[in-house]
């Protein structure tokens, strides 16, 4: 019980706002005890050799993660990623296939929207995995595919390989949306075909809020290579930051103020994830999960993710109790978030990231579901 008492409220005694004891959400997460150190230690500056140096180790770290050839770390929440990737893959007027996996994929429809893409939709059987044959059907004449790994309303694993490999085979590039599975699920971009990948600091990289990551294969980055102008965006536009990169490597090498304490956090917390093994990592995150998951099913409370395609890091629970079970939870110090389309009635999403995916959290969680259904 020790590990899960901390100290709250600022130096002066005062509470901090809206303070929560134990967070279970899909991310934000807590910290490990040395990377919020980080983040109290003294600000150091964007540029310099030794910060360049760093960057480009934190760089590269993400892409030994991802199987990138090319990654990028552009401060704003991972849909400033996903703005970035449709900038740089796509040109007004092309097609994309979105697969319509719940919440998040409905924003990648509204995004590839705003960008004046043509959007085309894979329907998805609510709290299944996408089907790769009905992509196939429907992916001729599209420039793009468009899926969510992991999709945090319904706590579901997309088949991205399989679906990837779909997509190459229709000339269509491949970007999918990591937010809520690296760092947390296996992914080797290279080898799974996925052109680009997009995900945030915040969740299965144990990091804080406010980072992008882009990540790009050798195809990807040619696709991006080959568009007949440069996006209409000055910030998104990769080739701003390759060009900084090039123009000053080892002084400054991007082009605005980077929130060099948020990348000391995601850097430390992507080593450790390197350190123990990538492989090791996410079978331990997938045990946490299989384990919550049954722990859930054994209080008669449904998980609708089939359990080969159930996520690593959010587990969503549907039950008609659901905002009962999440006002006891709360009371007992514990959050949990609440259910998101297709699921957003009668469902709660338990994250497992940062300091929540352990198991004395999880048995702590189920102690008090437990209670809150007596
Ligand atoms: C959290 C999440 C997002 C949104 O990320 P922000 O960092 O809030 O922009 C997008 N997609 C998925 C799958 C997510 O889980």
């Amino acid at each position: 019980m020790s590990d899960l008492v901390e100290v709250h409220g600022n130096r002066d005694g005062t509470a901090v706002a809206g303070h929560v004891e134990h967070l279970m959400i899909p991310g934000p997460c807590r910290l490990d005890p040395d990377d919020a150190e980080l983040l109290g230690a003294p600000i150091q500056p964007h540029y310099g050799p030794s910060w360049s140096a760093y960057l480009r180790q934190v760089l590269d770290d993400l892409a030994a993660l991802l199987g990138a050839a090319r990654t990028y770390v552009l401060p704003g929440s991972g849909s400033a990623g996903l703005d970035a990737a449709l900038f740089n893959l796509f040109e007004p007027g092309q097609r994309v296939l979105v697969v319509d996996s719940g919440y998040f994929g409905d924003r990648l429809k509204a995004m590839a929207g705003a960008h004046g893409l043509q959007v085309r939709v894979a329907p998805c059987v609510p709290g299944r995995p996408a089907d790769p044959h009905r992509v196939a059907e429907l992916l001729p004449g599209c420039d793009g595919l468009l899926v969510t790994h992991v999709e945090t309303a319904t706590g579901v694993r997309h088949p991205v390989a399989e679906l990837a490999a779909t997509a190459r085979a229709a000339g269509a590039v491949t970007l999918v949306d990591a937010i809520a599975s690296a760092g947390g699920e296996h992914v080797d971009m290279t080898r799974m075909g996925i052109d680009a990948l997009v995900t945030a600091s915040q969740k299965g990289l144990g990091g804080a809020a406010g980072l992008a990551v882009v990540a790009l294969t050798e195809a990807g980055r040619q696709r991006v290579e080959s568009r007949s102008r440069r996006p209409p965006t000055w910030y998104l536009d990769l080739a701003t930051w390759d060009e900084a990169a090039v123009d000053s490597p080892d002084w400054e090498p991007t082009p605005v103020t980077m929130p060099t304490s948020l990348i000391q956090v995601l850097g430390s917390s992507v080593r450790r994830i390197r350190a123990t093994g990538i492989r090791t990592w996410t079978e331990r995150q997938g045990r946490l999960a299989a384990d919550c998951r049954h722990g859930v099913r054994e209080l008669g409370l449904r998980v609708p993710a089939p359990e080969e395609h159930a996520a690593n890091l959010v587990v969503v629970v549907a039950d008609p109790r659901a905002d009962a079970i999440r006002a006891r939870l709360a009371d007992a110090g514990i959050m949990v978030a609440g259910g998101l389309s297709p699921f957003a009635d009668g469902a709660f999403r338990i994250g497992l990231v940062g300091r929540a995916a352990s198991a004395g959290m999880v048995r702590t969680l189920l102690r008090e579901i437990a209670r809150a259904l007596r």
